[in-house]
């Protein structure tokens, strides 16, 4: 009976970790896809709008401009801004659609699951993680893999922004502070820092500064939070790096166990 325990919780787990696996690799799949399509159909409108202002102003400058054509011309590039506008719409509402589904959840365990969901990409750049928080922290009202998913994009750019940082100073310190009544998370690094202009654009969407990047991780991130009733934001430290910081609700129940 007890090894039949043991060897169920066994499966449970090896089950619950593939199951994680599965949903971290599906989510960069889906990233890297929407990264892709997006691109795709913004480039060819946005080539139309080229061609045809092109084209329209040669008809203006021949010897006998033709009104006639430019003004089609002109007619094409309000048609492809409006397609290329609308791509944008969709991936906003894309971003923003799911509402949240609220649930009673823990932060430091979820936390700990996402550093072992990277752990092998981290320990590959070098990477030392290490977590604070008090020896009680309260659950949030939140959906645990939305959560997640902001958990994930800040520890990835903050890998990416130490990647010039020298070996054995790459430092990611995750620290939990229980306040009135919210649960601020804090993910600090000692990377490159945020760049004076880039500290205005930060959670704009499609700012990025990274020859690859897609620039909608923080822009999905800040929307994630704030439908949870929380906020983030993020300043250089002190000597190095840049620290983000979110913040969520307490579960209601919760607020008066812990009062
Ligand atoms: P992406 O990672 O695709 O660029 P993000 O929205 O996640 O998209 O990030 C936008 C930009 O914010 C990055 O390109 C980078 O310039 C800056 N950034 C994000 N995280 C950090 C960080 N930890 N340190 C310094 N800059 C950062």
């Amino acid at each position: 009976m007890a090894i039949d325990v043991t060897d169920r919780n066994l499966a449970q787990a090896k089950f619950e970790k593939s199951q994680a696996q599965l949903m971290h690799v599906s989510r960069v799949t889906t990233l890297g896809q929407l990264a892709a399509s997006i691109a795709h159909e913004v480039n060819q409108p946005l080539a139309g709008i080229i061609n045809y202002a092109k084209s329209g102003r040669r008809w203006l400058v021949r010897d006998t401009p033709d009104p006639a054509e430019a003004l089609d011309c002109l007619d094409h590039i309000a048609k492809d801004g409006k397609r290329a506008a609308d791509v944008i719409s969709r991936v906003r509402t894309l971003a923003q659609k799911t509402a949240p589904n609220s649930e009673h959840m823990s932060l430091q365990p979820l936390v700990d699951e996402t550093i072992a969901l990277l752990g092998r990409s981290l320990l590959a750049s070098g990477v030392t993680v290490s977590i604070s928080a008090p020896p009680y922290v309260p659950a949030v009202m939140g959906d645990r893999v939305q959560i997640q998913q902001v958990l994930m994009n800040l520890l990835l750019n903050a890998e990416q922004a130490m990647r010039s940082t020298p070996v054995g100073h790459r430092d990611l310190c995750i620290e939990l502070t229980v306040e009135r009544d919210k649960v601020l998370i804090e993910v600090s690094d000692c990377g490159a820092g945020i760049s004076g202009d880039a500290a205005q654009n930060l959670f704009s969407p499609f700012f990025t500064t990274k020859p690859d990047g897609l620039g909608m991780g923080l822009s999905i991130c800040r929307s994630i939070v704030e439908d949870h009733g929380g906020s983030l934001s993020a300043t250089n430290n002190l000597v190095r790096g840049a620290t983000f910081r979110f913040r969520l609700p307490i579960a209601e129940a919760e607020g008066r166990e812990a009062a």
